[in-house]
């Protein structure tokens, strides 16, 4: 049973960094019987004493913050300023779960004229997260935080790029003090996760990815018959209405898109425009889009870092010249730049129609597409006729119009008026149709891994 390796590798240089010897299937297998082990006993103690732990957790990330924020730049190339705000956000997370996840948690009493009844929420034990890169210590808080404090066990598989991440991570829990054992960090490839997910000691599996990485997790996880959530990919479509302030438009639009060097799943990338303001907008976007030039992700002052690796580069850089071949026309960017390193510009397709891949896929890098509508009818239909369902964005001077559409017209988990699609520890988050299934934060979320639990006392 040989041990995997994981190599890193600094997106704005190309330059090969720290290489982690990972584990073998077996270990990997040994590490989920021992978090087994540490949930019998974890189940057993009180909101009070996780939340004493889960609140210093949030203290270790502060601490640790500038440490854990170089990590993230040298190994999947985020922005060090941007990094520094997820770990707070991190931190923050750990502090809303250990204050209200009793609340969220209470037993809730049910009135059957007679017996004693109520629903409580028991934890379901082990649960698999599999994760990605892209925000790598905010996807894994945004799962742990709610899972721990419910009563659950963890174990992390995370992507292969950020094993320094991953390890950190581990570490973090370790010295807050949770009992050895409860969350681990297994170093395995993708290759291993369905056998994860069918040992016994495993419960549950949580997996944000991609569509592919779903399809797999879910049929594993079905074939088990073990519960599963998917935070999965995203095409968000924002709208911008003929009565938009437009200004304010292309400057919430540029933002939602290039969040994270538009590696995100809640980033905008469809911008579907009603055509009296389709050429103001355009002007607009361009100029906001500009305000995003390539710099050094260490630097204070940059906007606009690296991607995470020149394969994915290159893979986008693939899908903007499919879509401009295909009758795109590029109004800003679309150039690879004559330097090692994973870097792209902001760039602007318009006249994006069917059969693009600016249209019809997801575009996982810092690329607008303007689509052209008759009226906001037909902007509802481009907007839904996406297989996914995450964000949603609406841009109006009437509030009103925009609430009726972000609240029930879109086909989407989250819908925005007048602002980019953001995480909240406080508000459900997650997709309908391709975007996957389950909520994380809130109430919602805590509750996804819990045996819903009918009891009556006669
Ligand atoms: P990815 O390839 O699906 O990787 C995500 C995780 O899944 C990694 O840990 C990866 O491990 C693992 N994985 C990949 N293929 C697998 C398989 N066949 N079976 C089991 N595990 C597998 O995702 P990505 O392309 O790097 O990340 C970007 C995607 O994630 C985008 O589509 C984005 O929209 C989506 N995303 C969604 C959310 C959300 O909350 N909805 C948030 C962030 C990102 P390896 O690295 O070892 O392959």
């Amino acid at each position: 049973d040989q041990r995997p390796r994981f190599g890193t590798v600094d997106p704005a240089t190309g330059q090969d960094g720290r290489v982690y010897e990972g584990h073998s299937l077996d270990e990997a297998l040994a590490m989920t019987r021992e978090a087994r082990h540490a949930f019998e006993a974890w189940r057993q103690t009180s909101f009070a004493h996780r939340a004493g732990l889960m609140r210093k957790a949030a203290t270790v990330l502060r601490r640790r913050q500038a440490e854990f924020a170089d990590i993230m730049t040298a190994e999947m190339g985020k922005l060090r300023k941007e990094g520094l705000a997820e770990i707070e956000k991190c931190a923050f997370n750990c502090d809303h779960f250990a204050e209200n996840a009793e609340r969220y948690l209470a037993a809730e009493p049910v009135d059957l004229g007679g017996p004693r009844a109520f629903v409580t929420y028991n934890p379901l034990g082990v649960v698999l997260a599999v994760m990605p890169w892209n925000f790598p210590f905010w996807q894994v808080f945004r799962f742990a935080a709610p899972a721990l404090m419910a009563g659950n066990a963890a174990v992390l598989k995370h992507a292969s790029n950020v094993p320094g991440c991953a390890l950190a991570i581990e570490s973090v829990f370790r010295e807050a003090g949770f009992p050895a054992g409860l969350f681990r960090t297994l170093l395995v490839p993708s290759r291993d996760v369905r056998a994860l997910i069918e040992a016994p000691s495993i419960a549950a599996v949580t997996l944000t990815g991609s569509v592919g990485a779903g399809r797999e997790v879910a049929s594993a996880a079905g074939g088990a018959l073990k519960k599963s959530v998917l935070e999965l990919g995203g095409s968000d479509a924002y709208l911008v209405l003929e009565d938009a302030d437009i200004d304010r438009a292309a400057r919430v639009c540029a933002a939602a898109r290039m969040v994270n060097g538009g590696q995100s799943c809640i980033a905008g990338k469809r911008f579907i425009v009603l055509k009296e303001v389709r050429a103001a907008f355009e002007r607009a976007f361009v100029e906001a889009m500009r305000a995003y030039p390539m710099g050094d992700p260490r630097d204070e002052a940059t906007k606009l870092g690296p991607l995470q690796s020149v394969k994915a580069r290159d893979a986008i850089h693939v899908q903007v010249q499919k879509s401009i071949d295909r009758g795109a026309r590029l109004l800003l960017g679309g150039e690879v730049p004559d330097r090692p390193g994973a870097w792209y510009p902001a760039t602007v397709l318009t006249d994006v129609r069917p059969g693009m891949p600016a249209y019809d896929e997801e575009v996982f890098g810092p690329v607008a597409a303007i689509i052209e509508a008759a009226d906001e009818a037909q902007a509802i239909r481009i907007a839904n006729a996406s297989p996914f369902g995450l964000g949603s964005g609406v841009l109006t001077r009437d509030l009103d119009r925009g609430e009726r559409i972000a609240a029930g017209a879109l086909e989407s988990g989250m819908s925005f008026v007048n602002a980019n699609v953001r995480s909240d520890p406080r508000m459900p988050f997650g997709g309908v149709k391709e975007s996957g299934y389950g909520r994380e934060c809130s109430y919602f979320g805590i509750r996804e891994f819990t045996n819903i639990k009918s009891v009556v006392v006669e």
